[in-house]
């Protein structure tokens, strides 16, 4: 039993969530009574997020928002990896922020803080919660040399030319949570490695910057001059915001055989424990087949990319929870127009019935009403099945049995999951943004003034400063406007 409804304590069954350790959809037990901590593997940010990566933040909102509903107090950590994400998983190759600053000749604070305020402020759009904390990894170093202290002071470490190394030896669980078969090096993607490692799913701790080489990021620990690898730094930071065990660690799918393989192998050796985390949620990929995703390759999809062709972000969002999060989806710009359509439809009749009750919604619950409530808040239960939980929430909208004050209360209680602002969206008929003021539409059309100059950083600063504001700007057939984020 908890309380979902704004007013009423309606029956919810028991969270089940998927881990991937156990590969089996499984009871949710929060460690502490009544809280639930994630964590969430944020960007690495040398080049901009892109649509593929907001899957990873929707997927994690989503989480957390059906935990919230349900009555948990979630703390929700998202990092930055600023430091130590290697351009190859095979401890080859430079780091990923200081590849790219020799590339562009920026210096690494330019580029780190563009790429974060770009993933911050994409995510935003897209209808992500701010986190609860967001650490970065270069704020996290002390804690990340005493993590590789701890683990070479029990033996599981080596020291080699390049650095010191996770000896996985040491560890004989180190195969079991991917399955990997550590003697077909092809089926663990390591082929590619460091001459000297004892095995190739050894992995870097702390690299060492070679001797006569000064890096843009290094720092002095007890084995010489140089910076974390990305594995260490993960199980840090959410060490320090959670403690240890954690109840859920989120990912994509790209992430559990290396990555997160890697975080448990460290994380339970330094800490003396098993599981370190409860439940392993990862999300599919989203397939973007012809269309460009990857940084690599010039032109990232990212929301603007979107914007650009006149769709809402939180198109974006409602194309997310069309699909279940273990399942690959496949992009096109018309399937997400198509999931913008529906998502103005829902709004226009969800904001009818919230005007034509006044937003009163004394004297509702009729069955009907109760029954769907409970199999919008079962689908979410059930592993977050979000594709059918909001085709209740669009039945809901249109259902001509259930009066407006129960259609209202209904889509404004799963609001708070699905994330789309029905409560502050436009009066119906009035347009959006019909209540934008002078100087807010004069800001939108120096933006505009801006962007057919080709300056986008001003266009975009214009856009940041009404963001700020409370302003999200939206481009429709007719030029753009604004409306309250
Ligand atoms: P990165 O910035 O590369 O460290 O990636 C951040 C997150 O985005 C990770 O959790 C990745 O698993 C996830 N990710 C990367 N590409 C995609 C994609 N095409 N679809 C879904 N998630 C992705
Ligand atoms: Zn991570």
């Amino acid at each position: 039993m908890a309380a979902i409804g704004h007013d009423r304590e309606v029956t919810i069954p028991p969270i089940h969530l998927h881990d991937t350790r156990r590969r089996a959809v499984v009871p949710f037990e929060p460690i502490r009574e009544g809280r639930a901590g994630i964590y969430t593997c944020g960007p690495t940010v040398y080049g901009p997020q892109h649509l593929g990566n907001m899957r990873s933040q929707l997927m994690a909102d989503l989480l957390r928002r059906v935990l919230e509903a349900a009555g948990y107090e979630v703390t929700h950590v998202i990092n930055i990896t600023d430091v130590g994400h290697l351009v190859s998983d095979a401890d080859e190759g430079d780091d990923k922020v200081e590849a790219a600053a020799a590339r562009t000749g920026e210096t690494v604070a330019e580029i780190t803080e563009r790429w974060t305020e770009q993933w911050r402020s994409d995510r935003r759009r897209v209808g992500c919660l701010e986190p609860h904390l967001n650490p970065r990894a270069t704020d996290h170093i002390a804690g990340q040399i005493e993590m590789v202290r701890t683990l070479e002071a029990k033996g599981h470490t080596y020291v080699i030319d390049d650095g010191v190394y996770f000896d996985t030896a040491t560890f004989p669980r180190y195969a079991d949570f991917a399955g990997l078969n550590l003697d077909d090096l092809e089926a663990t993607g390591r082929v590619e490695n460091v001459a000297d490692k004892r095995h190739p799913a050894d992995f870097a701790l702390w690299k060492l910057t070679p001797p006569g080489v000064t890096r843009l990021q290094e720092w002095d620990s007890p084995w010489g001059r140089g910076f974390p690898g990305w594995h260490v730094e993960c199980s840090v930071m959410a060490d320090d915001a959670l403690g240890h065990p954690i109840d859920i660690h989120t990912g994509g799918v790209d992430h559990i055989r290396v990555h997160h393989t890697n975080e448990i192998a460290q994380s339970e050796c330094a800490f003396d424990l098993h599981p370190w985390v409860r439940i392993w949620m990862h999300h599919e990929f989203l397939d973007v087949g012809g269309e460009k995703v990857s940084k690599s390759k010039g032109h990232v999809l990212v929301v603007d990319s979107l914007v650009e062709r006149g769709i809402d972000p939180l198109a974006f969002r409602y194309f997310f929870l069309q699909a279940h999060y273990r399942q690959q989806q496949a992009f096109t710009f018309e399937l997400v127009e198509a999931a913008g359509t529906a998502l103005r439809r829902l709004t226009q009749h969800a904001v009818a019935a919230r005007d034509e009750v006044g937003g009163d919604v004394s004297g509702t619950g009729s069955a009907r009403a109760e029954q769907l409530r409970g199999e919008f808040w079962a689908a979410l239960a059930d592993d977050l099945n979000a594709p059918r939980a909001l085709a209740i929430a669009s039945t809901v909208a249109r259902d001509g049995e259930l009066g407006a004050a129960d259609r209202w209360s209904l889509l404004a209680d799963f609001d708070r999951v699905l994330g789309f602002g029905l409560a502050d969206a436009p009066a119906t008929g009035s347009g959006e943004g019909a209540v934008v003021d002078e100087r807010v539409a004069a800001r939108l059309a120096e933006r505009q003034e801006a962007r057919a100059a080709k300056d986008f950083a001003t266009a975009d600063r214009i856009r940041d400063e009404l963001a700020a504001d409370g302003w999200e700007i939206v481009d429709t057939p007719d030029g753009p406007t604004v409306r309250p984020r």
